[in-house]
């Protein structure tokens, strides 16, 4: 088999830089081996705007302005629905905090998100004394759906090995590698934190970040916006709301643990009082960088192996614009800029 790349993981950062090959006529096979699923169990929100402080999310503009009609392509690809608009009500926790929404309203970048008043709490089910700050133009991309039809496509297209991809069995040749009889000019490494296992590229400081949520019934909370407090509570449809999520530096596994389910019931309690039912927990690997910025670039040595990572927290809004910066630095020599490229931890 002879292609002109290997794609090394099937999450956001693989589909983003498959769809990027797809337009420019590129062939190549993906290898996936289920371990690792940040994409699968992300909440899937886009929101320009930090929560915490108010403040515009990294390079968010850029961003949106791939992201938003790449998803929209993809639905149209798959004749199927991923984009779900979402406001998101952001409970306020003091009067200096209404103050801070105000003041922030007025910063141009976030103008068109940031509703300048202070939203009435009307519902019942939510404690929130001192009401919300309302965010429009956000939204949910339901990456799961998308990403087991991206799957289903590549099965078809006969272009998927469901098989772990084994680093040391790399073949190198001066302008190609072979990996196992499959001739590739390049190998694009999309792993997640996959990465710890990579020879090549896990120097890149990784600082991971595991996140648990659970998906819960409440059928008498009636939002149909994410409600942001200590965790978010985010409507899916038929009366279930994911809650989440926890930060968790110190453990290494996708496992759920009760440790995380009672923080998040804990947080949860302290702003709604209506009576809900925990349908599932789940649990995942953020890939989030020290410098929380995307990990971009080729291998210094190994000019054929590439890497596409560091998505950390906000990978739907990410991915697609990376993979477009990568597919230009790759083929048509564009430079990376110094702060996602790889090149800045040498
Ligand atoms: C709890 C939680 C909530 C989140 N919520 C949001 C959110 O609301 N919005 C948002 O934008 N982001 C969110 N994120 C972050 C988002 O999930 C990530 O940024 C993104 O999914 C990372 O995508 P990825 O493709 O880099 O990694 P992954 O999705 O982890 O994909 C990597 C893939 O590579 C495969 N792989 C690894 N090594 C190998 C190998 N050797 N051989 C074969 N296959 C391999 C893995 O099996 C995996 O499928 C959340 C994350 C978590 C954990």
């Amino acid at each position: 088999m002879r292609v002109d790349y290997i794609i090394v993981g099937l999450g956001l950062a693989g589909i983003a830089f498959a769809e990027e090959l797809n337009k420019q006529k590129k062939s190549y096979v993906v290898f996936e081996d289920n371990s690792q699923n940040s994409s699968l169990v992300a909440g899937g929100m886009y929101n320009p705007v930090v929560l915490k402080r108010f403040t515009s999310v990294w390079n968010a503009k850029e961003q949106l302005e791939i992201a938003l009609p790449f998803y929209k392509e993809l639905e149209k690809k798959f004749n199927s629905t991923y984009c779900h608009k979402v406001d998101i009500y952001r409970i306020f926790k003091t009067v200096e905090e209404q103050n801070n929404w105000f003041l922030a309203c007025d910063k141009t970048m976030l103008q068109d998100f940031m509703i300048p008043k202070i939203i009435k709490n009307n519902n019942k089910s939510i404690n929130a004394p001192f009401n919300f700050g309302k965010l429009i133009n956000t939204g949910r991309i339901d990456v799961k759906k998308m990403v087991s039809d991206y799957r289903d496509l590549l099965i078809n297209n006969n272009v998927f090995k469901h098989k772990k991809f084994l680093y040391n069995n790399i073949e190198f040749f001066d302008d190609h590698i072979v990996y196992n009889k499959i001739r590739s000019e390049k190998i694009i490494f999309c792993e997640g934190f996959g990465l710890k296992e990579n020879p090549f590229f896990n120097y890149l400081p990784m600082r991971e970040a595991k996140g648990e949520l659970l998906t819960i019934y409440a059928p008498n909370l009636k939002a149909n916006f994410l409600i942001k407090a200590a965790v978010f509570v985010l409507p899916i449809g038929a009366d279930m709301y994911k809650v989440g999520a926890t930060f968790n530096w110190k453990d290494k596994t996708k496992t759920p643990t009760n440790e995380g389910k009672e923080e998040l019931i804990i947080k949860l309690n302290t702003f709604i009082n209506c009576e809900y039912k925990i349908i599932d927990h789940t649990a995942g690997i953020r890939p989030t960088i020290i410098d929380r910025r995307p990990l971009v670039g080729v291998h210094k040595k190994y000019k054929q192996l590439v890497i596409l990572n560091g998505l950390g927290t906000r990978g739907v809004m990410i991915a697609p614009l990376m993979a477009k910066k990568l597919f230009q630095n790759i083929e048509n020599k564009i430079p990376l800029d110094k702060e996602i490229s790889i090149n800045r931890f040498d």
